[in-house]
């Protein structure tokens, strides 16, 4: 049996394609930047035919690394999630640029559904909240304002997906199918039912004919054709990008948690079997699904964590690399005072303030760019805090902290969190989490594993560990500057 996997990752503003070896190693990787449409304010679109193409053509270069279809065992697909295609079944092409997860066109129709009472019954039957981030509301957009897409739906040609859902639609020559865990962003999975929900479809529109059947994570889920790559692989892993992650990190027993620190910071906890009921404004999500059985995962984020860096080196020019950070916050030993909440787009999790604004407090003349850059860094530590007691208060309590993303390159920054959360923080070597997850997903799906813990402990490798060492006094002094500067935000 061949025991290479073939990951392809669509992401948001780059397609690749990845070769695993059985061991994790990763043999080679083609990418293709994505391009980025803004037709109007707070809109975002993609082209879902550039998005195929380009899938392909990394495909291609990396099967020729591989030696061909026959040394691919399988494929394992992970997206960006909750961006919407729209196809015609019959001539196989997009209706519609995609509608990009960070779209906010369909704010008015959320606030509607909110005015009318409906959020509560939404976030207790899919775990979500009625924000314009989510699917539903961008196929009600699409069928209000494409001629295309509503001729489509009539003639009973018209199929919708998330971005995985498209690529396997291409890949197999027809089939229509999605995973529960991109399912599950769509605000049309209830989180205990099987199948789309009838009755959020009717609540939001959307024609049940037009969506994918929901499937598993990993098994023989689709055949990807001949033509394609030279012969036939099986398509034997599915999953969303950050839930992709939570398994790239090894996030798979209840209360294990990974946090990704990249533009935003998404943190996800394993809820096991258990659905979540969040009250304090956490999304509950499907995680993965396996012979229809479900785990779930309590999800928070945080709008700004590495964009701040971007700022304080492209707006302020303070450091000319992001890296430049860690030797700057270690020159000193603390932030003199220097308090920073970084809600340049409101704050997310777990205060959900869209009107907040960014705040620096404590400002002095001894305050310096060092300051700054410092208190920017533990701003991290503090944004996570807060997720922290959100989540324990919703029944999820951390036990160690599994971090990644571009920014968790920063030692300083993961020691920081290590002592204001007082866990152990566990980085791994290999940061390609979210492309790992698939490829342990598609392992299993294909049997080279025999389940997600076997395919971690072959695949997974070193991970390099932080523990708490600041004295209780400092971080309180720490947390109650924070909350202060709260205030003023
Ligand atoms: P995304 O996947 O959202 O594009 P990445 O995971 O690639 O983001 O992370 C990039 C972000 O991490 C950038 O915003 C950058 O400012 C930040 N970053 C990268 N390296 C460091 C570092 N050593 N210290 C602090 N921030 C960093």
């Amino acid at each position: 049996m061949p025991e290479l996997i073939l990951v392809l990752d669509a992401g948001t503003t780059s397609t690749r394609a990845m070769l695993f070896a059985a061991d994790g190693t990763l043999r080679h990787v083609a990418q293709r930047e994505l391009g980025q449409h803004y037709p109007q304010p707070g809109w975002v679109e993609h082209d879902a035919s550039e998005i195929w193409d380009s899938t392909l053509a990394c495909a291609r270069e990396v099967a020729e690394v591989a030696g061909g279809a026959s040394a691919i065992a399988a494929i394992g697909i992970t997206n960006q999630r909750e961006t919407v295609v729209a196809w015609d079944s019959q001539t196989g092409a997009p209706l519609h640029r995609a509608i990009v997860w960070q779209d906010r066109r369909t704010e008015p129709f959320c606030a509607e559904l909110r005015a009318a009472g409906h959020e509560a019954e939404v976030q207790v039957r899919t775990g979500l909240l009625l924000d314009p981030y989510f699917s539903a509301t961008k196929m009600r957009w699409l069928l209000d304002n494409s001629e295309q897409v509503r001729g489509a739906a009539e003639r009973g040609t018209l199929r919708f997906g998330t971005v995985e859902s498209w690529l396997v639609f291409k890949l197999s020559g027809g089939a229509h199918l999605t995973d529960a865990s991109n399912a599950s962003r769509t605000l049309l999975l209830a989180l205990d039912g099987a199948q789309f929900d009838a009755g959020l479809c009717d609540l939001f529109g959307v024609p049940k004919s037009a969506l994918p059947q929901v499937v598993d994570c990993e098994g023989q889920l689709a055949t990807a054709q001949a033509k394609w790559l030279g012969g036939e692989i099986p398509v034997c892993g599915l999953a969303g990008d950050q839930q992709s992650a939570t398994i790239g990190q090894g996030c798979l027993s209840p209360g294990e948690t990974k946090a990704t620190y990249g533009t935003g910071a998404f943190v996800l906890t394993n809820m096991g079997g258990a659905i979540p009921r969040s009250a304090n404004r956490m999304l509950g999500t499907v995680l993965c699904q396996q012979s229809g059985q479900r785990t779930y995962a309590l999800e928070g984020s945080v709008f700004v964590a590495g964009s701040l860096i971007q700022w304080l080196r492209d707006s302020l020019g303070f450091v000319t690399s992001a890296a430049e950070t860690e030797a700057l916050a270690r020159s000193i030993p603390d932030s003199g005072g220097v308090t920073i909440v970084p809600a340049l787009s409101g704050l997310g999790a777990p205060h959900w303030r869209a009107d907040a604004r960014g705040v620096i407090t404590g400002l002095s003349f001894a305050s310096g760019k060092a300051q700054i850059v410092r208190a920017a860094l533990e701003a991290m530590a503090h944004q996570t805090h807060d997720l922290a007691r959100a989540f324990a208060a919703d029944g999820a309590p951390w036990g160690l902290l599994k971090v990644d993303g571009g920014m968790s390159a920063n030692d300083w920054m993961a020691q920081d969190l290590s002592d204001m959360l007082g866990l152990e923080v566990e980085r791994p070597e290999f940061v390609e989490t979210t492309a790992l997850g698939a490829a342990m997903l598609a392992g299993v799906g294909c049997g080279l594993f025999a389940d997600l813990l076997v395919a971690a402990n072959a695949m997974r490798g070193n991970v390099r560990r932080f523990s708490p060492a600041m004295e209780d006094d400092v971080r309180r002094e720490r947390l109650a500057r924070w909350r202060k500067a709260l205030d003023a935000a």
